[in-house]
């Protein structure tokens, strides 16, 4: 008698590296992918490289090229996820499943040409369409796309994920599921804060700050694109059998939560031009050169001014800081400014919630709570559902206890 499958749903699934990082773990998550087609289901893997790979890479080509950046390197760190696809598609092959393995060209994932930090233009499935068609496991090579030249392109690193969502938007997949190595999206890092609890679900706008305010467990760009086209994201442990964290919009998040979780970001410096003359064309002059550099500038403040003398302060990430300032620099002497200061030992803590909209007082208690520890805020900035501290990088580990506690997030309120 043949089975009856319950239901057929088209699932992709992507597992991160340290997933698939050798071979004992590749017939693992082999066996996942097989236990959710034995369900009936079509199935779409995409697949990150194994373990360090892609940095041993980097390394390779920074031992035999000062600058190895753009077109070859794409094609070099392409490789990574060449070997993950092929190698677990044979471990499936060998499991009898028909399987398959396509590089990101092959499915279809047209980018533009910014080498190693490329955008997802269309995805044109086309290919993997026929191959579910034909009944088989289909396992994309994640992180790269290829331009309309042929060229192939990566999509920055931890870009596996922006793969895996795109190609489930494009497909009308029924979710898109990332395996990973933690056990879902945390209120806080468990490292940091032993009793944080994973949470059972979070809408796209918070995971969305979270990822961009310092949580490392999904991309940014890959919930955005999640936001985009409603495409419901799980991030779900692929060492364990907890249920994850879905990612979504769905109705019950009209339960607005206060705060959900706690973000941190070590990789802060400051550039403070001191004295700046307070007229039209300033932030102008100062800002445009650095965007040209190709800089992005994060928080940036200015003081009121005074006898039309004025501060400015901006941050970026502490890789930045050196071409900031090269930039920066000349400019203050141009237009008179007093002098260029920068601090490179910063970081950032951050609160983040729906439920906070329109609620006053979580901003006076952050501070509050961080004036209790002894921590000096210098820059604060904030959206609709997040408060940011700027503070000592020594103290951050710290305010995200603190914090913690403060907003009750062990008990989930
Ligand atoms: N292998 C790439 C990286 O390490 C892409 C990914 O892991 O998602 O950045
Ligand atoms: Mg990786």
């Amino acid at each position: 008698m043949t089975e009856v499958k319950s239901y057929v749903a088209l699932i992709v699934q992507k597992y991160g590296g340290t997933s698939v990082a050798d071979a004992d773990r590749i017939k693992n998550v082999a066996r996942r992918i097989a236990a959710t087609k034995d369900k009936g289901n079509q199935v779409v893997v995409v697949v990150s490289a194994m373990g360090d790979t892609t940095d041993e890479l980097i390394e390779l080509a920074y031992r035999v090229a000062r600058e190895p950046g753009g077109r070859e390197l794409d094609v070099l760190l392409s490789t990574g996820e060449i070997v993950s696809s092929t190698v677990l598609a044979m471990a499936l092959r060998d499991m009898g499943y028909k399987a398959i393995s396509l590089s990101g060209a092959q499915a279809g994932i047209h980018t533009d040409s910014a080498h190693s930090q490329a955008r997802i233009k269309k995805v044109e499935s086309k290919r993997v369409v026929t191959e579910l068609e034909k009944g088989n496991i289909v396992i994309v090579a994640g992180f790269q796309g290829v331009t309309g030249e042929m060229d192939v392109t990566t999509l920055g690193r931890g870009g596996s994920d922006i793969t895996a969502v795109a190609l489930a938007a494009s497909l009308g997949a029924s979710v898109c599921q990332i395996y990973t190595d933690v056990d879902g999206v945390y209120t806080a890092d468990p490292r940091l804060v032993p009793d944080a609890r994973p949470l059972v679900e979070i809408s796209y706008e918070e995971m969305l700050e979270l990822a961009t305010y310092g949580a490392k467990v999904i991309h940014s760009r890959a919930v955005e694109l999640g936001e985009l086209y409603d495409m419901p994201i799980l991030v779900v442990s692929s060492f364990t059998q907890n249920t994850g964290t879905l990612i979504h919009g769905g109705a019950s998040m009209e339960v607005r939560n206060k705060v959900v979780g706690i973000a941190r970001d070590l990789d802060v410096a400051k550039i403070t031009i001191v004295g700046v003359p307070d007229r039209p064309g300033i932030a102008a002059a100062i800002f445009q050169p650095l965007a040209e550099a190709g800089i992005s500038v994060d928080t940036i403040v200015q003081n009121a001014s005074i006898d039309n003398i004025t501060d400015l302060t901006f941050t970026v990430t502490k890789g930045d800081l050196a071409g900031a300032m090269r930039v920066v620099e000349p400019i203050a002497k141009l237009i008179e400014a007093r002098e260029c200061v920068s601090d490179s030992r910063l970081g950032k803590v951050s609160i983040i919630g729906t439920g906070m909209q329109n609620t006053p007082g979580y901003a006076a208690r952050m501070f509050e709570v961080l004036s209790g520890q002894g921590i000096n805020i210098q820059l604060i900035t904030t959206s609709e559902i997040r408060i940011t501290c700027i503070i000592d990088e020594a103290r951050v580990e710290d305010a995200v206890r603190v914090l913690h506690r403060a907003f009750k997030l062990e008990t989930g309120q």
